[in-house]
């Protein structure tokens, strides 16, 4: 059916082969087909629409990381349809949200800690014992055969450009097809923001700056003079690496906050609390992993022993050549590291406006996934639900409770396996 600018999309479907998604499309009585290549990424141009068609599905999530496929997961076990239903909308190549992208040396072990999927564990597709493994090859793995045995229709490499309003439904524009939605759940996580705070004399150093997500391996800095800006876990696993290697100045803020006690369950949903209350406000949330402290690993005992643990206060501008205090002293380095976190990709929202005048976003809803602005709109990932634990629990709240709001109630699927 054929409604204004929206195509019906009727029986567009995954396969449920996570990159290679083929989409059997009921619009073959336009002689337009989709079908995976054979590199495994769908190709385009064969029925893509141009000018205003939009094809119809009732919600669509953005984002194919944890986040986006626990709503998927909860949203096909609640019973919708993947294609008509629903549809994953991923811009990654491959499976395995920002995972697929992380450096080589991040490893299952070096890793916080990933928290499995809703109804499939890792220790079920992976030997969880192969610590050593990278995690950029065992998440993406993991994620990869999820995709498979639950059939989650996902469509990559898709990038939403933006979403606006058009009445009572949600217009979903990307660099492939259009698509109008009933609503979305937005699941776009926070790879594609890094976070570069501003130094005068930026635009004028003549030597490399580079933000974690453009690290690879700590070799490239052999020989060279690094300064590594950052409190946080990447910037401590960068400065045991680089320091190895390298003559390193480290600078942060603040002091980083060590933990020597174990960190507890209750100390985790403390500070998801604290957060949750802050985007309930309409606060701009703050990551969960910086109000929870750095845990006093064997690798941070190793290096306080190594006498690398050796914290400057944060310079106050870039000359050509490096960096300078306030106090007028200098030192000349070569790259400058910003391991300095990441934001909401949230840019491609902004037609819809969600934002209050401080830069937050008012959320509401058990777990504070609905925005308060348009209810028709969930993030996941965002805020309190910015961990692996935390996107999985609220992939499903934020599923039962959009389709409750479109008055979406199709029979329920079997269970497949447990729900969390
Ligand atoms: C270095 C690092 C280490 C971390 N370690 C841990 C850890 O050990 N434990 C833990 O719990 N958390 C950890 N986190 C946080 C953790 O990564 C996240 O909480 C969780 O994996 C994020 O899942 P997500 O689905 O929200 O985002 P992502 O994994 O980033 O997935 C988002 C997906 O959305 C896609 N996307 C983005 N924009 C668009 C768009 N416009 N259109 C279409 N698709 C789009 C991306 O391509 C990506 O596939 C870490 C974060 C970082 C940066």
């Amino acid at each position: 059916m054929l409604l204004s600018d929206d195509r019906d999309l009727g029986g567009l479907a995954g396969s449920g082969d996570g990159h290679k998604l083929a989409i059997h499309s009921r619009l073959s009585k336009d002689g337009h087909r989709k079908t995976a290549s054979k590199d495994g990424h769908p190709r385009t141009g064969e029925f893509s629409l141009t000018g205003k068609l939009a094809y119809k599905i009732d919600i669509v999530v953005i984002g194919g990381g944890q986040a986006g496929l626990s709503a998927a997961y909860h949203l096909r076990q609640a019973g919708l349809t993947g294609g008509k239903g629903f549809l994953v909308l991923d811009k990654s190549p491959t499976p395995g949200g920002a995972w697929q992208f992380r450096w080589p040396s991040l490893t299952m072990k070096t890793i916080n800690r990933l928290h499995d999927l809703p109804g499939m564990g890792f220790a079920e597709v992976l030997d969880a014992g192969q610590t050593e493994v990278r995690a950029a090859e065992a998440v993406p793995a993991y994620f990869s055969a999820y995709e498979t045995h639950f059939q989650l229709p996902v469509y990559r490499p898709v990038t939403v450009r933006l979403v606006c309003g058009r009445g009572e439904r949600l217009r979903i524009e990307t660099d492939h097809e259009s698509f109008s939605a009933r609503g979305i759940i937005n699941c776009t996580g926070t790879w594609d923001a890094p976070q570069i705070p501003y130094y005068p004399g930026r635009e004028l150093f003549q030597g490399r700056q580079m933000h974690t997500r453009d690290y690879r391996d700590a070799n490239e800095f052999a020989g060279k003079r690094v300064v590594i800006v950052g409190a946080g876990i990447s910037a401590l696993q960068f400065l045991d690496e680089i320091s190895r290697v390298a003559q390193v100045i480290w600078v942060t803020r603040r002091p980083p906050e060590f933990r020597d006690a174990a960190f507890t369950p209750e100390d985790g949903r403390a500070a998801v609390a604290r957060v949750e209350q802050r985007v309930r406000a309409g606060l701009v949330p703050g990551s969960v992993v910086s109000v929870t402290g750095i845990p006093r690993s064997p690798a941070i005992n190793a290096m306080e022993a190594r006498g690398v643990l050796n914290r400057q206060p944060m310079f106050s501008e870039i000359t050509p050549t490096g960096i300078r205090w306030p106090d007028g002293h200098e030192a000349q380095v070569d790259v400058i590291l910003w391991a300095t976190g990441f934001r909401s990709a949230l840019d491609h929202l902004a037609p819809l406006q969600l934002r209050e005048d401080n830069g937050g976003i008012i959320m509401a809803g058990r777990l504070a996934t609905r925005v308060v602005r348009d209810p028709r709109v969930h993030l996941v990932g965002y805020g309190p639900s910015a961990s692996t634990i935390g996107a999985n629990r609220a992939g499903g709240a934020a599923a039962r409770e959009l389709m409750d709001y479109l008055n979406l109630h199709p029979a329920a699927m079997p269970a497949t396996s447990k729900q969390e």
